[in-house]
Formats: structure tokens, sequence, C-alpha cells
């Protein structure tokens, strides 16, 4: 790194820029000398520069000395030689960036390439396609479809960049009826580290394609991607049940979800939503069942766990564009989240399971009751369950995408809120017992993680597989030997 030497180096200031001094001379004057009139940077006491970088979660979050506000692909190619040329690392994310990752703090004062303004998303509603830029958040394609009677899978939350999720595969609602998110790509134009611009498809550098579906952080810049986009069911009409339980009913709740996980029909996907709860003073889990499909379907579909005794229920027909801001018992009041906005330190972490030990979700559950019991400033926390129908993510075998976890019969996921002074050390490593629990007893061999819900201390075996790690690695030695993608989940070059 040559940030010392680059530091404290003074620049005359341009007309269009705030003074320079103390910043990264060669680095400001390599992309003042070769960035589109249309880009623009960003320095950091620029009034933008805070909203520029807020990312939902500050846990071990990066930081940057300059933002590159890139408007094109030739933008993209300047930044990262800018950096190279000045050895400074680099991260391409956004605002309101929805990755979190524990090793994301060892890039420090680099340069955050701000990837914003690739916003843009084509829908061919004829052909049943979509081209999106590589920014696009989940709501701003719901919206869009919606309006013309398509929809595609998507997560949980509205913010969250539909690339970043279908990179590691991409975990959502209607995984029984289409898959991960990754599956309905289509094709990728990547710019990759060297700076050419590949395309990638099924046809077209498929051994990269297999690598981007699952580990594609690793390989470069995805600058627009096309996915397969489907009609939406019952014109878009979604049954949503939502239930919140107390804690002296998970035995049978769980009991009832591992009975009835088996058979859930594709259009079904339950979520729940365990959290502290005011209301109630005492912790609770929320329970959404949405089904694609008719009311009176969804009825039946849920009859498996639907008679155990709720504090409260609703049932309802959503909108499948509302469906987000509703479930939960939100009705599109102001607790849906807001995009762009720090949420505080949280951390994430998830463990896939293959089979659902009542047991030991009853003991988590109770753990996760003790943690926001005894460390009240903690009860911002949550823990989180996918317990989707599965036929279309099994319906293609382990090998066809990086993603290696399609076994899974669902994934327990915990967002743990880090007050001020906490370590896992004070709170007991709560965190990691919380999800030994679950993997312990998840019939997978150890622990296994979608990288999306991940914390940063998995081996790599729990987030790629042993078994896809040689390809992946391959890949990476082929695409990136230099390790510039390196800040977010790196794959080795060379394994074992
Ligand atoms: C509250 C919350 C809810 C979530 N819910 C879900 C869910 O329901 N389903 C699910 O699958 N995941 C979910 N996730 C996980 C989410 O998919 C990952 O955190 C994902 O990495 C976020 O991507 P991003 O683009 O929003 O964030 P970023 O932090 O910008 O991106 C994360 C990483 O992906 C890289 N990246 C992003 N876009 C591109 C691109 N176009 N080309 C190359 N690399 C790129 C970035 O460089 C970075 O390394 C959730 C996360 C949070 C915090």
């Amino acid at each position: 790194m040559r940030y010392a030497l680059l530091l404290h180096l003074a620049l005359s200031a341009p007309a269009w820029a705030s003074p320079v001094v103390g910043r990264a001379e060669e680095l400001v004057s390599c992309l003042r000398s070769s960035l589109s009139p249309q880009a623009s940077i960003v320095f950091p006491d620029d009034p933008s520069f805070a909203n520029d970088t807020v990312r939902f979660s500050s846990y071990h979050e990066p930081t940057f000395r300059l933002v590159s506000l890139i408007a094109n692909e030739d933008d993209a190619r300047a930044s990262i030689i800018c950096a190279q040329k000045t050895e400074t690392e680099f991260l391409f994310t956004k605002p309101g960036a929805h990755g979190i990752y524990s090793g994301f703090d060892r890039l420090k004062n680099g340069l955050q390439i701000s990837t914003a303004k690739f916003d843009k998303i084509e829908v061919e509603a004829t052909k049943n396609i979509m081209t999106v830029g590589g920014a696009v958040r989940f709501n701003d394609v719901i919206n869009d479809l919606y309006a013309v009677g398509k929809n595609i899978p998507v997560g949980s939350s509205p913010c969250v960049g539909i690339l970043g999720a279908a990179l590691g595969g991409g975990i959502g609602r209607l995984e029984g009826l289409y898959g991960l998110i990754a599956d309905s790509l289509l094709s990728v134009r990547i710019m990759l580290p060297n700076t050419t611009v590949v395309e990638a498809s099924k046809v077209a550098n498929p051994e990269l394609f297999w690598g981007i579906r699952g580990a594609g952080v690793n390989f470069g810049f995805v600058l627009n991607a096309t996915f397969q986009i489907y009609d939406l069911p019952l014109g878009g009409t979604t049954f949503s049940a939502d239930f919140e339980f107390p804690l002296d009913a998970m035995k049978d709740l769980f009991q009832s979800f591992k009975e009835g996980a088996a058979s859930m029909p594709p259009p079904l996907c339950i979520s729940t939503y365990m959290t502290w709860s005011d209301t109630y003073n005492a912790t609770t889990m929320k329970v959404n069942a949405a089904y694609a499909g008719p009311q009176s379907d969804g009825r039946k579909a849920i009859r498996f766990f639907s008679d155990i005794p709720a504090l409260r229920q609703n049932f309802t027909d959503v909108p499948w564009n509302q469906l987000l801001d509703s479930a939960f018992f939100v009705n599109g009041d102001q607790s849906a989240e807001t995009c762009g906005v720090d949420y505080g330190s949280r951390s994430s972490s998830g463990a896939a399971f293959n089979e659902l030990t009542v047991e030991a979700h009853v003991r988590m559950t109770e753990l996760f009751n003790y943690m926001v019991t005894k460390y009240p400033q903690m009860r911002g926390s949550d823990n989180s369950m996918y317990l989707c129908a599965t036929q279309a993510v099994r319906a293609l075998s382990n090998d066809a995408t990086a993603y290696p976890w399609r076994q899974a019969l669902g994934h327990q996921t915990w967002g743990i809120v880090y007050p001020e002074n906490t370590t896992d050390a004070t709170i007991e490593y709560l965190p990691q017992r919380l999800r030994a629990t679950i993997a312990d007893s998840a019939g997978t061999d150890g622990l296994a993680t979608y990288i999306g819900f991940s914390r940063g201390d998995e081996p790599l075996e729990s987030l790629f597989s042993a078994e896809h790690l040689p390809r992946l690695s391959a890949l990476k030695k082929k695409y990136d030997p230099q390790g510039l993608f390196n800040a977010y989940h790196p794959l080795p070059t060379s394994y074992p």
C-alpha cells in the first residue's frame, strides 16, 4: 500500500472540488483525468460523502478515503486502473449496501467505486426477460415487474441489491416455483479484474457463469444482468398469513414445521422473525406464510400449523409488490425498512439445515431469549428463518451452479445488534452459540452457510463447499490472480 505516501501530499484545488489537502494526490489526479464528465469524485468533507458511503450495518465496515461515483463502463474501468496504479484497495458498492462481513474492515481508507448510477431496469415483457444494472435493488424490480404483470424471486429486505444476492445464490419466497434468485439469471456482462468486459451465460464462458452463481463477487463487477421473469399468478395477489407466537408455543410450532415442511406446495413460503416485543414485554416469534395463489388454497396449505394458538393473527390478500412492506403485521406502516439508512452495528450469520431438529430449534430460541433478556441493549437483534417450498431449487443438481446448499430445507439467520463496547466475549459468545446449536443438528456435515447470510468467520468449506472449491479456486486463479476483488469472501487461487 502507498497510503502513507499519498495521504499527506497537497494538491491545488480544481474549481469543482473542495480542497484536497491531505488526500491521495496520485489517485485523485488519475481519476480526474480519466473519469467521464458524468462521473464525480466525492471527498470525505463533501456534504454527500456520508450518504454516499452509508451502509445498512456499520459492523466491521470498510472505510473509504474517496468515492468514485461512476456513470458508465469506461468509468468503472478507469477507477480500477487508477486504484491499481496507486495500490489502493477498492470495493464496488453503493449507498445503503447490505453486505455484512467481519473481514470488510481489512479495507481501510480505500476507494469506493460507487455503482449507484447502474440503476436501469429494462423489462421485455413479451420475451419474459429483464435486464438490470449492477446496483438495482429488490424493491425496484418488484414494482417495475408488477406494473407489467410479472415477477421474479426476491428476498425479504426491499433494499438488498438483486445482484448482491444473486451472485451468492439468493434466497427468497418463490423458491418452490422458480428456485434461487441465481437460477433465473440468463446472462451477465461482467467487467473482469483486468478491465475487459465479457458476457457469461450457459453458452458464453459457461465455467465463469457457473462460478458467478454462488461466488460471483470474486470475479469482477457485473455491469448488468439479464434475468428470466414470470407471469404473476392470479393477477398479482398473494395470500399472506401473519401470526405472532409466544415462546411457549415453540415446541408445537417447530414440530408442525418439521412435519409439514416436506410436503409444502411450491407456491408456499414460511418466514419467521423472532425478536423482543415491547407490546408483550417478552420475546415473541412472528411468522409469515406467503402463498402465491388463491386464499382458499393458501389456507389449506398452512393447516399444518395454523391452528396452534397464537397471540394474534391476520390473514389477507396483498398485491405481490406490497408483500415485503406488509408481512409480519407491518401493514405498510413506517416500521418497514428504509433504504440508505445506517441501522447501527449489526452482524449477520446463518446456518442452512437439511433437517429440522425440533429440540435444537427450541433450544436456540431459548438461548436467543436469554440473550435479549440478560442484555436488554441487544433487544433490536432478530432471529429469523426461511422455510420455503424447495421443489425448483432441488430440481437442479448440486453441481448446476456454484451455490452449494441445494439440499437445504431452510435457512436460520441471526441479525445481532452490537451496542458500543460489546464484544463477543462480553456477551458470552452467544451469536456463535446460537449458530452452533442449529449447525450441529442440521444434517449438513458441519456448518453450511449461504454467503449472503454469513458472518465472516466461517471456514471456506462452510461457504463454498469442499466439493466446489477446486473449481472455484481455478476460476479465481484464471480471472483474479492478483486478488483485486478480494474485499468480500475472497476465494483462494488454489485448493486444497
Ligand atoms: C437486512 C438484510 C436482509 C437480507 N435478506 C436477504 C434475503 O432475503 N435473501 C438473500 O438472498 N439475501 C438477503 N440478504 C443478504 C444479501 O443478499 C447480501 O448481504 C448481499 O451481499 C447484499 O448485496 P448488496 O448489493 O445489497 O450490498 P453490497 O454490500 O453493495 O454488496 C455485497 C458484495 O457484493 C458485491 N456486489 C454487489 N453488486 C455487485 C455487482 N453488480 N457485481 C459484482 N459484485 C457485486 C459487492 O462488491 C460486495 O462485495 C439480506 C441482508 C440484509 C442485511
